[in-house]
């Protein structure tokens, strides 16, 4: 008998991240010593953080951390168990209902992570011989989501990136009685670039079809106080499902989904993720709660956010960078190269401004791009110290 190949040679043969370090340019796993949001430290030094989700500053506001110590101390540091059997305290039952009627949908359910609420929407509604149509420049927890579908018998199709004649194009490929569901970003993650959503839901009536929305980077960032692309365009009813994460905006850990209480009780019922995987912590549970009063009540936060991030893009637009469109609190910066994306990289770490270098897995050769983005609580000098480094560097490496 033939001898079987060692299942783990890739491992030995994966040689990319340990020739990036040789070179002094790995820029991923970097432990941040101590953090107050906007300022970061590394080795006990300093430095600027321009890739941060969190976008409104609120994971150092001394009333979300109280938050989370209050939880600790009346409920411990863990469920220890699913929100289907032993894991739900009260605060699951409270954030629920508060984030439903925020985001003015029936009902909640909430994930222990915004990746597993994906994992738990899509492969329990999109069943064998149905249709997920999705946009090509999803998130990968969705595409990752929409493959465990395709293992169930549902059928992917996807379309160009935010391209509505394309949406129309496949949606027309689909056998007439089939089920499907549209599925997209509101504010791509890479990009920061907003669905164009009016367009999206024109053709989900026109052909049939249910809208899922995934909000994780528009929350307090876009929409009436903050509440995401459903409502910045005024289409909350018309849109069947909006996901999200607590990773961002939110300041902790967790996810969400909310829409009808007929659908949300039968992924409640169904859906693995949920069913087969502990409950948030009740620290990161309460953090939400806390989060969700001072989005409520401060709504200048997400002006200052915006207005932040305005004035880096106009920085760096006229200093000449090529930047991918977005009136977000994502700023990137194309680069089109993987060694001058890692080298510009180390170059701002060095100078004290800390961006996230994409490249392959995550984006496609010839769009590595250094991502930004900006928190309402950097302060001028902060913003001014990116504008800088980026074109100091920029210019040296000739990229503008
Ligand atoms: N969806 C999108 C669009 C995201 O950007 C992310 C996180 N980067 C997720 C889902 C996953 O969220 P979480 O970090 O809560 O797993």
């Amino acid at each position: 008998m033939e001898k079987a190949k060692d299942i783990f040679k890739k491992c030995v043969d994966f040689t990319l991240a340990d020739e990036i370090k040789a070179q002094g340019l790995y820029p991923f796993f970097r432990p941040i010593d101590d953090t107050d949001g906007p300022v970061v430290s590394f080795d006990g030094r300093k430095l600027v953080m321009a890739g941060s989700n969190n976008y409104l500053g609120l994971t150092s506001d001394p009333s979300v951390k109280q938050a989370s110590i209050d939880a600790i101390k009346r409920y411990g540091t863990s469920c220890s168990g699913s929100r289907y059997m032993t894991g739900t305290v009260n605060l699951h039952v409270e954030l629920e209902e508060q984030l439903a009627d925020f985001f003015e949908k029936e009902r909640c359910l909430l994930f222990s992570t915004g990746y597993q609420t994906g994992q738990g929407i899509i492969p329990t509604i999109v069943q064998r011989g149905e249709y997920i149509v999705s946009d090509r420049d999803n998130h990968a927890s969705l595409v990752a989501a929409s493959v465990m579908a395709q293992g169930g018998g549902a059928n992917l199709v996807r379309y160009k990136h935010n391209d509505m004649a394309d949406l129309e194009r496949v949606l027309k490929t689909i056998p007439d009685s089939a089920g499907r569901m549209i599925i997209s970003d509101g504010v791509f993650s890479v990009s920061g670039e907003i669905v164009d959503l009016p367009g999206l839901v024109a053709l989900a009536k026109k052909y049939n079809a249910r809208v899922v929305i995934d909000d994780a980077h528009a929350v307090g960032v876009i929409g009436k106080g903050g509440r995401g692309t459903p409502s910045e365009f005024g289409l909350v009813d018309e849109v069947d499902l909006i996901m999200g994460t607590f990773s961002k905006t939110f300041g902790s850990l967790g996810g969400y989904v909310v829409g009808d209480e007929t659908v949300i009780n039968y992924i409640k019922h169904h859906a693995a993720s949920l069913i087969f995987s502990a409950s948030p912590t009740p620290a990161s549970v309460a953090a939400v709660l806390a989060t969700l009063k001072i989005i409520r009540e401060q709504p200048e936060l997400t002006k200052r956010l915006i207005a932040n991030t305005d004035y880096v893009r106009q920085g760096l637009l006229k200093a000449g960078f090529t930047l991918m469109p977005s009136r977000t609190a994502i700023v990137t910066v194309l680069i089109a190269d993987q060694m001058k994306t890692l080298y510009f990289w180390r170059r701002l770490f060095d100078a004290g401004v800390y961006v996230n270098a994409f490249i392959r897995p995550g984006v496609m050769p010839g769009h590595e791009a250094l991502r930004t983005s900006f928190m309402a609580t950097h302060e001028k000098e902060h913003l001014d110290k990116v504008i800088t480094e980026f074109s100091t560097i920029g210019r040296e490496l000739g990229i503008i």
